[in-house]
């Protein structure tokens, strides 16, 4: 089980979510955060963070977004060995 990031951060960069990770599990793109399922121990501390409600577990993510649990898993696989590597709130 894992915490996944889903639509509605697309754009998002204020990265509310990332500081209070323990596990340092964000990574990014130009589009939006993604969790690494590997790393995400379920603490949940990351949900209430976020201003649009963007992260579900991924057994309760609704329906028109399911395919995000993949997607998370798979940007993390290419975004890892890249380095963006997401760990500090980005101010703007
Ligand atoms: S706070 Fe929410 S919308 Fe913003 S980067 Fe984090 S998950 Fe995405
Ligand atoms: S649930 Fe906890 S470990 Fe997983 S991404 Fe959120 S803050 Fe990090």
């Amino acid at each position: 089980m894992a915490m996944v990031v889903t639509a509605p951060c697309a754009g998002c960069k204020y990265t509310d979510c990332v500081v209070v990770c323990p596990c340092e599990c964000f990574y990014g793109d130009e589009q939006q955060l993604y969790i690494d399922p590997d790393d995400c121990i379920d603490c949940g501390a990351c949900v209430p963070e976020c201003p649009v409600e963007a992260i579900f577990l991924d057994s309760d993510v609704p329906a028109k977004w399911t395919s995000f649990v993949q997607l998370n898993a798979d940007r993390v696989a290419v975004l890892k060995p890249l380095g963006a590597h997401v760990t500090e709130k980005v101010q703007r």
